[in-house]
């Protein structure tokens, strides 16, 4: 396995890019360290599956490096850079069966009949194939032919990492949710460098160590699920992770104070902007109360959801939702008011560091 160092990496699909938004890929500089489990998560479009097929070297960036354990393998192909990748779609071999499928990529290297033997029935219970080995793919489903793509993805021990585009598209809801089980086990057992794509929150937020949220051909944050719902970076983020995602209020910064309209708002700890930036304060519903105190709401509509309720209000006609527990009793004159801790400020969409003095203490 390997660690993978990505410098100053842009890509644009035409041939002469004059302006930022010729490229779909903006500037990433980034480490997937040694064994790490990680996500690629972002909306269609965002520029997930270019970063991986750079990283895999299906696709030579515009611009700039890519190292393997400290090794420049920019002008490498995919098999010199031994990566496993698996796509959104399955690929394999129709002609032969599946447990050749399996043994191929093992044979082609050379390794011993013992032990592909071993790894292939290892691998055929892992996708949960074991008894139909000996069929040839042609005849499978779309869900077992990419199940047979995974097996491929998965059987050889010596690949630098294992990158999957999308993988579990096509399979149905139940085996998705035992194979990205499996997955993470056998990143547990064996500390491949996994990097794994996907637009859907649960999948990363479950996979992954680290999850890498893109938006629009940018990393907006790289963070631990924990980091993602406490302190999102990017209000895309506050918004993209989460259900429902982050409530995001226009307010004004007057010296300290914060304020919604006419509310002051506090803070656990104070921030500064720069004056001109469009200021912007998230809290996710989560951290929303409802009860006697706090600003003035109207309640537009409540969503039971079985443990908890999901209640739509408005502040001066902002929208707000907030997450309360199924007993909560909603008053007449209803309230709302955020939990400090759970408050983040946003400067131009992108979150403001709390001030700090010298010792590293809010002030
Ligand atoms: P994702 O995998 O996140 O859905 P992609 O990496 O496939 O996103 O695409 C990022 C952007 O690059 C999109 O705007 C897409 O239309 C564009 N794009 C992707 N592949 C090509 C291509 N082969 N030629 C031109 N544009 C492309
Ligand atoms: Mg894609």
């Amino acid at each position: 396995m390997a660690r993978i160092d990505l410098n100053n990496i842009r890509h644009a699909y035409m041939p002469n890019p004059l302006s930022e938004d010729d490229f779909a890929l903006k500037r990433v500089h980034h480490t997937f360290d040694d064994g790490g489990a990680y996500a690629l998560l972002g909306p269609s479009g965002c520029g997930k599956t270019t970063l991986l097929n750079i990283i895999s070297g299906l696709l030579p960036p515009t611009e700039g490096e890519i190292l393997f354990d400290g090794r420049d393998v920019t002008d490498l192909s995919t098999e010199d850079r031994n990566i496993a990748q698996v796509f959104q779609f399955p690929v394999v071999y129709d002609t032969m069966t599946v447990y050749q499928n399996l043994a191929f990529p093992l044979r082609n290297r050379g390794v011993p009949a013992e032990e592909i033997e071993r790894r292939v029935r290892e691998t055929l219970v892992m996708i949960d194939l074991a008894g139909r080995a000996e069929q040839k793919a042609r005849g499978l489903t779309a869900d077992d032919k990419q199940k047979i793509a995974l097996g491929r993805g998965l059987v050889r021990s010596d690949v630098s990492a294992i990158l999957f585009d999308e993988p579990l598209t096509v399979i149905d809801p139940h085996m998705k949710w035992v194979l990205r089980s499996q997955l993470k086990e056998l990143h547990r057992r064996f500390a491949f460098t996994m990097v794994y794509v996907t637009h859907d929150q649960t999948e990363a937020l479950t996979f992954a160590d680290q999850v890498v949220v893109m938006n629009e051909g940018e990393i907006v944050q790289i963070g631990t699920p924990e980091e993602l719902f406490e302190r999102p970076n990017h209000t895309f983020v506050g918004y993209f992770i989460g259900s429902p995602g982050m409530n995001v209020l226009p307010v004004q910064i007057d010296g300290g104070d914060i304020h919604i309209g006419s509310h002051a708002v506090r803070l656990a700890e104070p921030v500064a902007t720069n004056s001109g930036a469009l200021t912007e304060l998230g809290v996710r519903p989560e951290y929303v109360r409802i009860g006697e105190k706090g600003m003035p709401a109207q309640i537009v509509r409540v969503e039971d959801t079985g443990r908890r309720k999901i209640v739509h209000a408005t502040i001066d006609g902002h929208p707000v939702a907030a997450i309360v527990s199924e007993d909560c009793v909603i008053p007449s004159d209803p309230r709302i008011s955020f939990d400090p801790a759970g408050t983040n400020i946003y400067a131009d969409s992108w979150r403001v560091d709390p001030v700090r003095d010298a010792r590293g203490g809010a002030i």
